[in-house]
């Protein structure tokens, strides 16, 4: 197949759901990793179209919801600075911090400024010598070396007024929290494969040996993931736990070998905190003592943050995959994207988002409003 409509072809559809029926004995529930799944999941209702036994939980891969609140609150606070034009991509823009997100600064006065790359960014530091441009660096493994990149670069051109607010975050260690939690139901994981087109699978035969789990590589069209499921299941049925690639058409075994030398040039390992989940041992990355000039969080005094994350909210039981967005009591009540409680019912990748542009009415589409709603900068 060379076209993308290709992949979503209803007939070939079709013939992977009769063979997922046709394979499964039991129930099994697999877990896809990045919220860009979930989306494609509800949208299409491939869920839907599952027979009874084979449940899908949705992760945590959505790196807009699981930025812990207190870095929402640190790049509030940079944002407002007078000096400062602080820089991001549009979803973080009505993440809710304590009280407040970026529209609220912006509103307020502050130079916030939407861009589509982080070399933007650079672009702007170049330009406004007197200015401290901050880029907000969140993402899994398929932004940092777009980040790191842009690092590289302000050093290149010496430019002593750029920096980064840095909340990275890795997808195995998340896994290997996920397969560890008392209350973990996955038996089978459809790996994020934009994640794995950068860092390759090498990660990955570890986690499924030790957790008895197949790892299948998945991508984003419906075909995509009817086949990472089949391929799941059929592993799981045959009481096999392998890493297999099924988005060969953009994922190598060895990744993106100068992409992850950027990332290891610029970052290094760290712990990170997730919001809604807790703190996972070596599940971020922070910018290493040689590019410590360009840590916004060091060039900004930014301590003594207080956070208070709504109580209504259960997006952490969301991004565990413990319960549903429908099971929130304030979905689509007091929690809508135009007044999130929390960042998943924000982020174009995070589950509420997808539920309520999806899911809300049952039986029919999602109204032009919704869609506009999601996107408020586009
Ligand atoms: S629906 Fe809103 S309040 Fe409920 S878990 Fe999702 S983001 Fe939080």
């Amino acid at each position: 197949m060379k076209y993308i409509d290709e992949f979503n072809d209803p007939e070939l559809a079709r013939r992977l759901l009769d063979e997922i029926r046709a394979t499964v004995t039991r129930p099994w529930a697999l877990m896809e990793v990045c919220g860009g799944q979930t989306h494609s999941i509800i949208r299409h209702g491939i869920d839907q179209l599952l027979p009874d036994e084979v449940e899908l939980i949705h992760g945590p891969g959505c790196p807009v919801c699981v930025t812990p609140l207190d870095v929402i609150d640190k790049a509030l606070e940079i944002a407002a600075r007078p000096e400062v034009v602080f820089c991001s991509f549009g979803d973080m823009l009505r993440v809710p911090g304590t009280g407040r997100d970026l529209f609220r600064v912006k509103g307020e006065g502050g130079d916030v400024r939407v861009v589509y790359s982080p070399l933007d960014a650079v672009d702007l530091a170049r330009k406004h010598p007197d200015r401290q441009v901050v880029f907000f660096a969140i993402g899994f493994e398929t932004t940092a070396p777009a980040n790191a990149m842009a690092v590289h670069q302000a050093r290149r051109l010496g430019l002593a007024n750029f920096s980064l607010l840095v909340s990275h975050v890795r997808v195995p260690p998340a896994i290997e929290a996920i397969m560890t939690a008392p209350a973990c139901r996955v038996q089978g994981f459809l790996a994020a494969g934009h994640v794995c087109s950068v860092m390759g699978t090498a990660e990955y035969p570890d986690l499924a040996e030790r957790h008895r789990v197949p790892v299948v590589v998945t991508g984003f069209e419906p075909l995509d993931i009817l086949e990472g499921i089949r391929r799941a299941v059929h592993q799981l049925e045959r009481g096999e736990h392998r890493v297999e690639n099924a988005y060969p058409r953009a994922v190598r075994d060895r990744g993106n070998p100068a992409a992850v030398r950027m990332i290891e040039e610029v970052f290094e390992v760290t712990d990170r905190n997730w919001r809604g989940i807790g703190r996972i041992p070596d599940s971020g990355w922070r910018l290493t003592d040689a590019f410590r000039d360009f840590d916004a969080e060091h060039r900004f005094d930014v301590t003594g943050i207080r956070t208070e994350e709504p109580a209504a909210c259960r997006a952490g039981e969301v991004l565990q995959g413990l319960i549903k967005p429908t099971d929130c009591a304030a979905f689509g009540t007091s929690c809508t994207p135009r007044t999130p409680l929390g960042a998943t019912m924000v982020s174009s990748e995070g589950a509420c988002a997808a539920y309520y542009l999806y899911r809300r009415m049952t039986d029919s589409p999602a109204p032009v409003s919704s869609a506009q709603e999601m996107n408020p900068v586009g």
